[in-house]
């Protein structure tokens, strides 16, 4: 069914990918008696259209960032969307689910929509403590400048706790990772289909229980991942990890053809999240 007949789609679009090893991924991993290993990770943004709009959560990060930081980069957001026949000023709100320079590049390609995010969150981006290093390692400034330009035009919605971006389409602030981490529960297909961005990068985090490495909070994200794992439970509700290849196997491929006259750029796969497979 396409957007047209009514149906809303929710859809992970992987762009890029770096190997990377199980110490780096997971927080004091030693604690575990673990051989480390090597391990994927995919690195998505989210694209949620109905009859109402587009709507981006994440915008990914720039090819020239990921080159700095050797991450490979498949495509940017306006390169991506007009396979899936959306232009880049289709896109009525953008959804931060957090500062960090893998989620908040490419913003430059929206200059018309809203942005939304938690408060907290900016409100930590903008602050001096950004700028120590643990913290700045995982920022882009001149993105968090981008932030600060959107607020100015007044173009940043910020809220606390829960915010109704659409009709079946909730924010929620869970912090943790970041200090105003959030999730996305988007009603489609009959079901609940949960982003939690990095609320959440790999399966493994909650349902072995293991923290990621990089975090704002651990009592925190050990909450989220207690709110993740409650919303998992219910019936007809799917979590899609933020980070994790397995989206794509837990997960049918987006079956639709490339929009006329467009490819898909090498290296990219468009998952679709209403769709889990048996
Ligand atoms: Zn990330």
């Amino acid at each position: 069914m396409s957007a047209s007949e009514g149906a809303r789609e929710v859809l992970a679009v992987k762009f890029g990918h770096r190997v990377t090893t199980r110490a780096q991924t997971y927080h004091n991993f030693h604690f575990y008696g673990e051989p480390d290993a090597e391990m994927d990770i995919d690195y998505y943004f989210w694209v949620v259209r109905d009859a109402r709009g587009v709507y981006l959560v994440d915008t990914g990060f720039s090819p020239a960032v990921g080159a700095r930081r050797r991450r490979a980069c498949h495509a940017t957001p306006a390169e991506l969307l007009p396979v899936l026949g959306i232009a880049p000023d289709d896109v009525t709100a953008v959804v931060v689910s957090h500062g960090h320079w893998d989620h908040t590049g490419n913003l430059g390609q929206f200059p018309r929509a809203q942005l939304v995010m938690a408060e907290a969150e900016y409100a930590f981006w903008t602050s001096p403590l950004a700028a120590r290093t643990q913290f700045a390692e995982h920022r882009e400034a001149q993105e968090i400048e981008a932030l600060r330009r959107a607020r100015a035009q007044d173009r940043l919605t910020l809220f606390s706790g829960q915010y109704t971006l659409a009709p079946g389409f909730e924010l929620t602030e869970v912090g943790g990772h970041t200090p105003g981490e959030l999730i996305a529960l988007v009603a489609a297909g009959g079901g609940t289909t949960v982003l939690a961005s990095d609320a959440l990068h790999f399966y493994e985090e909650v349902e072995r229980d293991r923290p990621f490495a990089i975090l704002a909070d651990l009592p925190g994200m050990y909450r989220a991942y207690d709110t993740l794992a409650q919303l998992a439970a219910q019936p007809g509700t799917h979590l899609v990890a933020g980070h994790d290849p397995a989206v794509r196997a837990r997960f049918a491929r987006y079956a639709a053809a490339p929009a006329a006259g467009t490819a898909a750029p090498a290296g990219t796969e468009v998952t679709d999240l209403t769709a889990p497979r048996p």
